[in-house]
């Protein structure tokens, strides 16, 4: 298609990547990007980019990509619990500062030949192009002015996103129990001898640690020192003794952001402003400069704006989808994570690993095969035996009070069944299935439902629920199919055991 001009309102990752991919694209369209910051006051700190999507960049734009690789720090992953950890290795995530990701893409826009407009905040509708890319980030106007069917879901637990000036060996996860409550830190290192602490509570204990208080008083462009100052305290270990650094850091709620349409006759939302996924996987970025990958390509080959738009979103709303759930899965988790703190490290690890459903396993014993050997042992009380990780999990004989189960696969009868049908395990209707449990007593549950695997994964932490707010002996029914989600729920302490329907069994 003939594009005379673009305008990109939006200077973040995926703003600038689109401007540069579509200048290279259309060499004669006049491409400006809009970003209403000055180029060097931006907010947050460092973000990972995975293994997948460095191979998309690479090949979209080789040379952006090795610019951003030379400009990342490789690092791996450790699960603390008190002095108890474990590590697993990845050789390709890499972690970038914001500000350098924001440089290196501007500098390639701008050689491509993208003029860069700072310092001014502008609307789609006043902007004279052909096409205006709508990269206005999570708060996009563009968005709450439009046409485009527009949901936000809230997360329950709080967020913070800050940093410190020292290049941590590994990204961590670790908790600390307070008089308040638990917090939790996802610590990940990033160029310049910095590390990001994005540092996670629930609601009950931030108002307990009077952080209700605390962000009310915050104005807008500062950042909740009372709330660093208590974290570097409790992270000290982490943090080895270092301050927490804050960029206008203040409490935040998760917000998810669907969309029912992402085009609107010459407008095209990209990025935060069309979808969100929770940070705990780490994939906003990823996601923005995708889309300015794929909005691009159908910029080229489609015939008009229409026909390109509608391609675009054919090609990414699947993928966005996704990532949607898993990052609502991967959410949930978080929010319900200190339940799981009597978990020894390596099986935290699994089930960490396995909470959105999309590590089995047995890609998990290939990749940390150490790892999954100490969580088989913690799981089974010896050591696992060479082989499908998966058989040998079913197999192993269960104690629940007075009663003994020769594996986990075997019938247990007059237990209440409990149909489950909710989305959110946390939810109303998930505190209803907990209460129904509880007052079936006796022998315990089993669990049922649609035969699909996300009911099966939802079921898993259903039952979690019941398990731990219970103690009831849980059976989870699940098709034999998914034999490797309901072993990965064995190890991680969602189940007791499992009921196999299906030819497979
Ligand atoms: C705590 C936290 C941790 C994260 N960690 C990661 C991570 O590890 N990996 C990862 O990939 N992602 C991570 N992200 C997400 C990531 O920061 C975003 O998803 C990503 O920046 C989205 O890019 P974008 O270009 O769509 O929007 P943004 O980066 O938000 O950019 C939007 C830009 O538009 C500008 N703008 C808005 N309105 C206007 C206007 N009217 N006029 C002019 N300019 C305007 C804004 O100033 C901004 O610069 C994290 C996010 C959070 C909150």
């Amino acid at each position: 298609m003939q594009l005379r001009r673009v305008a990109v309102l939006g200077g973040g990752p995926g703003g600038l990547y689109a401007a540069r991919l579509l200048k290279l694209a259309h060499p004669t369209c006049e491409v400006t990007v809009h970003e209403q910051g000055d180029p060097d006051t931006t907010f947050g700190f460092g973000v990972g980019l995975a293994a997948g999507t460095q191979r998309r960049l690479e090949a979209a734009d080789p040379d952006t990509l090795r610019d951003l690789a030379a400009a990342g720090l490789r690092h791996d992953m450790t699960l603390q619990v008190g002095d108890d950890r474990v590590r697993v290795r990845n050789d390709r995530l890499i972690g970038v500062a914001r500000t350098e990701l924001l440089t290196i893409l501007a500098r390639h826009a701008e050689k491509a030949g993208v003029a860069l407009e700072f310092g001014r905040r502008r609307a789609a509708g006043d902007l004279d192009a052909d096409v205006v890319v709508a990269a206005d980030g999570v708060s996009s106007a563009t968005r709450e002015a439009g046409p485009f069917g527009s949901r936000v879901d809230v997360g329950r637990g709080l967020y913070l996103w800050c940093a410190t000036d020292i290049t941590l060996p590994d990204a961590v996860f670790a908790p600390v129990e307070t008089e308040h409550g638990v917090f939790v830190t996802h610590a990940y290192p990033y160029s310049g001898g910095r590390s990001t602490f994005l540092i996670e509570t629930d609601g009950r204990t931030w108002r307990r640690a009077g952080f209700d208080a605390t962000t009310a008083a915050t104005p807008a462009d500062a950042s909740d020192e009372v709330s660093l100052r208590f974290l570097e305290r409790i992270f000290a270990e982490q943090l080895r003794g270092n301050p927490l650094i804050g960029n206008r850091t203040r409490w935040l709620q998760f917000r998810t952001v669907h969309c029912d349409r992402w085009s609107d006759r010459n407008t095209v939302l990209l990025g935060d402003a069309a979808h969100t996924a929770h940070f705990s996987v780490g994939s906003g970025t990823k996601l923005a400069m995708e889309d300015a990958i794929a909005l691009v390509e159908a910029l080229r080959d489609e015939p008009g704006t229409g026909a390109a738009f509608a391609r675009y979103e054919e090609v990414r709303r699947p993928a966005v989808e996704r990532m949607q759930e898993l990052s609502r899965r991967s959410r949930l988790w978080w929010e319900s994570f200190p339940s799981r703190l009597d978990l020894p490290a390596a099986r935290l690890m699994v089930a960490y690993m396995s909470r959105a459903g999309n590590v089995p396993l047995d890609r998990l014993a290939g990749t940390a095969p150490e790892v999954v050997a100490a969580a088989l042992e913690q799981y089974a009380g010896a050591p696992a035996s060479a082989g499908n990780p998966t058989d040998w999990v079913l197999d192993r004989p269960l104690s629940h009070g007075d009663l003994r189960f020769p594996n986990r696969t075997v019938d247990v009868d007059g237990l209440a069944t409990l149909d489950v049908g909710v989305d959110d395990p946390w939810s109303d209707a998930g505190d209803a299935l907990v209460e129904q449990a509880r007052r079936g007593g006796g022998a315990g549950c089993r669990i049922t439902g649609p035969p699909d695997r996300a009911a099966l994964l939802t079921r898993l932490d259903v039952a979690e629920r019941i398990r731990r707010e219970t103690g009831a002996l849980v059976v989870v029914e699940g098709s034999a199919t998914f034999r490797d989600d309901l072993a990965a729920g064995l190890v991680s302490g969602r189940t007791d055991l499992v009921s196999l329907t299906g030819e497979a069994a």
